[in-house]
């Protein structure tokens, strides 16, 4: 039998974060060719990914460009991925959850009628503009897709509610994969702002924000709640990765100033770091998709600061709390945490709605034994 050739397309952060240890299993694996494709829909972020995993792209459309808008991205990820297939003529494209870059390599798979994976299939909200525009991205490729890995039971249930039926497999998410091959408990932090932090003397909170529909109001409420809980706590410090886009880091900045020796901001952090961060902290305040999946597997309370999830594991296994962007709610949500010991015990404890570490082996046997069948 001829190797089964896969063509693995991705482009940002948590893509790479989530595909890579799926792309290291295919390598290694004598029924596969691998070939992967970036987008580079994120530059710097993707290549500290591609470079922890050691993965060498064959192909890179390197389209990042300042101030594009979605439609130039769809038009480049459309386009450059369209050219890749047809000089490298894969059995399958394989495509991971949300982005433009999904959603466009997707259609360039289905117009060359190429079977398509989705990894992370059938992650939903129910409103087509929250999260804008990723919930019509995952919802359009799942339409097109041949192979759905859902990581879970209700991803799979909402694919039923679309009436998508067949090759559906619940995997796990790929993400705990990547997690439990980075974090030791001995680890010792690439940057020396985060080794002098004292985390077992102080309360830290790591917090991330970068979500689209949080731009501007809901972002200055979310950092005003930030600042009380640091300014009425006196062992709280609080680390905030500022996200790349300049509208984020111009309002962190303003939000935070003079009070820089409990705030720290901070460049984004190298995957590895951002891992055993998580596992060293006392509580997470985010926005983020892939942090609602890492954090519960580490037993650390999250509040999400949106007002929905597409992920109601997580807050079913009790760790993840959805705290919506609303100023006061934060804020007391936030206190309640760091001051009653009982709130936080009863969210800091380790569940693994996502799998144990085993859904990228799932998905490359799924994907042998359906070519096999084809
Ligand atoms: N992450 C990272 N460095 C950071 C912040 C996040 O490596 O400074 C990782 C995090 O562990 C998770 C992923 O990036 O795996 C989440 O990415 P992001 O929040 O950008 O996107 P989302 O998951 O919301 O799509």
């Amino acid at each position: 039998m001829n190797k089964i050739k896969v063509l693995s397309v991705f482009g940002t952060r948590p893509e790479a974060i989530k595909m890579c240890p799926l792309v290291k299993l295919l390598e290694k694996d004598d029924r596969f060719e691998s070939i992967v494709c970036v987008t580079a829909q994120h530059r710097e972020m993707l290549d500290a990914v591609l470079e922890i995993f050691d993965v060498n792209p064959q192909y890179d459309l390197n389209i990042m460009a300042h101030g594009q808008t979605i439609i130039d991205v769809a038009n480049k990820v459309l386009t450059g991925v369209d050219k890749v297939i047809k000089e490298c003529r894969p059995d399958i494209v394989l495509v991971h959850g949300d982005t433009s870059t999904t959603l466009n390599g997707a259609l360039a798979a289905f117009y060359n009628q190429v079977p398509i994976g989705h990894v992370e299939a059938g992650l939903r909200t129910g409103d087509i503009y929250s999260p804008f525009p990723e919930e019509a991205n995952r919802k359009l490729t799942g339409a097109i897709t041949t192979l759905h890995f859902a990581p879970t039971e209700s991803n799979k249930r909402n694919l039923e509610k679309e009436n998508i039926t067949k090759n559906v497999y619940i995997t796990g998410n790929t993400v705990i994969d990547a997690l439990l091959s980075v974090v030791d408990k001995n680890y010792k932090f690439q940057d020396d702002i985060l080794n002098n932090i004292d985390f077992t003397n102080n309360k830290v909170v790591l917090l991330t924000a970068h979500r689209r529909e949080n731009w501007g109001e809901p972002m200055k409420d979310i950092f005003a709640a930030v600042r009380r809980l640091a300014e009425e706590n006196e062992e709280v410090q609080i680390i905030f990765p500022m996200h790349r886009n300049p509208l984020i880091r111009e309002l962190a900045k303003s939000c935070f100033e003079g009070i820089e020796e409990k705030i720290h901001l901070i460049e984004p952090l190298e995957y590895v770091d951002f891992a055993n961060l998580m596992s060293k902290c006392y509580l997470i305040m985010t926005d983020s998709g892939g942090i609602q999946e890492e954090a519960p597997a580490l037993g650390k309370p999250v509040m999400v600061l949106r007002t929905e999830t597409e992920r109601p594991e997580a807050v079913e296994a009790g760790t993840v709390k959805l705290a919506g962007i609303n100023k006061e709610a934060i804020f007391n949500i936030a206190n309640e945490l760091i001051n009653d010991k009982k709130a936080y015990e009863k969210m800091a404890h380790a569940a693994n709605p996502y799998g144990e570490g085993e859904a990228s082996a799932k998905i490359l046997e799924r994907i042998f034994e359906w070519i096999k069948i084809k």
